[in-house]
């Protein structure tokens, strides 16, 4: 019987009439649309997806107008969205099927590619304002020559800014490809981490002043050695500052908060921003998750920011963690070590 062959189906397969109605539907078929085979069976097509362009699509091909047809749907299966590739098509038989409709899951095709997509447009957008801003001042400091030297030393230091931040954006770029390969590592040497920290809090001032944010760095009285993968621990903490600065309205605050025994660098992030909520907390180290929040949505941003941080922190052996608390602000929390070997301090 043909029933059986259905039954053996991967895929999703419903015949329908030519009133567009379920006249067998196989199991994966009621899997994927979330419904009990009951719920299937007899019902119309169009009333079981409630789809405009599946509706249109399965009309078209019923009354013959085309021969198949392509639709994607997206349905919400208690708080999960899947997406579903639904291609359709006239059967010609003596029976009364009349069009056959073959559902596929593309649920994680379809998040990789709108991932892709977000992922090239920030890289283009952060690619290009750090240039743009180079060749004006570029532009300048040949036009000044040697006119004004301190509008030309000004200059100078915009540029080296700028380059600064497009190496970062690059390295941010193979860091998250490698992830996406699992091959990242680390390379661990011996770091400057006052000069780290300087460099850090001098990306971060322009930017905060600018959305007249108040950025503190409380700073220890001194550093102990400290060996890492320096690119990779700065673009660990450069996202969560960055964040806190991102996600944080005018007029308020964020600290940055670094401390170092011979063991281990602490670092505490705490914004006066737009918060976590529990929910979201649970996620936000998930690779492309941003909060479905406006205030997120008008800061540009992948989402990756934050799996890169965590699997920066955990490849050095590192943890990090989250205390947050909606419209009250949010605190990023990190410890790295930093012995040579990277090893942990034993207990006494
Ligand atoms: P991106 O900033 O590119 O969206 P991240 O991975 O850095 O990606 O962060 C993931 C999500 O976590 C953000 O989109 C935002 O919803 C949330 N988030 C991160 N940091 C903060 C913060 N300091 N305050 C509020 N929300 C934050």
């Amino acid at each position: 019987r043909s029933g059986d062959a259905l039954e053996a189906m991967w895929h999703g397969v419903i015949l329908l009439n030519d009133r567009g109605e379920v006249i067998e539907a196989n199991g994966a078929a009621s899997v994927l649309l979330g419904l009990a085979r009951s719920e299937v069976a007899g019902n119309p097509i169009v009333d079981l997806l409630g789809s405009e362009e599946l509706n249109a699509s399965v009309d078209a091909v019923i009354k013959g107008t085309t021969a198949r047809s392509v639709a994607t749907i997206k349905r919400d299966l208690g708080g999960r969205v899947s997406v579903l590739r639904a291609s359709i098509r006239r059967v010609r038989r003596d029976d009364t099927a009349s069009a056959m409709l073959v559902l596929e899951d593309v649920t994680q095709q379809h998040i990789a590619e709108q991932a892709r997509t977000a992922f090239v447009t920030q890289a283009t957008h952060e690619l290009r304002n750090p240039l743009t801003s180079i060749r004006l001042h570029v532009e300048e400091a040949i036009d000044l020559g040697d006119e004004d030297p301190a509008a030309r030393a000004n200059a100078l230091q915009v540029i080296q800014q700028e380059s600064r931040r497009l190496e970062r954006v690059v390295a941010d770029m193979l860091s998250a490809s490698e992830i996406e390969a699992g091959a990242l590592t680390l390379r661990r040497s011996e770091v400057q981490l006052k000069q780290m920290v300087d460099d850090l809090q001098a990306d971060f001032t322009a930017q905060a002043n600018a959305k007249d944010i108040e950025l503190v760095f409380d700073l220890p009285p001194k550093y102990p050695r400290a060996f890492a993968d320096r690119d990779k621990l700065v673009l660990a903490i450069h996202n969560v500052i960055g964040n806190a600065v991102k996600y944080t309205e005018a007029g308020g605050r964020v600290t940055a908060r670094f401390d170092a025994d011979d063991y281990e660098l602490r670092v505490e992030v705490t914004d006066t921003g737009i918060g976590i909520s529990t929910e979201d907390q649970a996620r936000v180290f998930d690779r492309f998750f941003r909060a479905a929040d406006e205030r997120v949505g008008r800061e540009v941003g992948s989402g990756l920011g934050l799996a890169l941080t965590k699997e920066i922190v955990e490849l050095h052996g590192g943890e990090i963690e989250l205390l947050s608390e909606v419209g009250a602000g949010s605190t990023f929390r990190i410890s790295v070590p930093i012995t040579p070997d990277g090893s942990v301090r034993q207990a006494a």
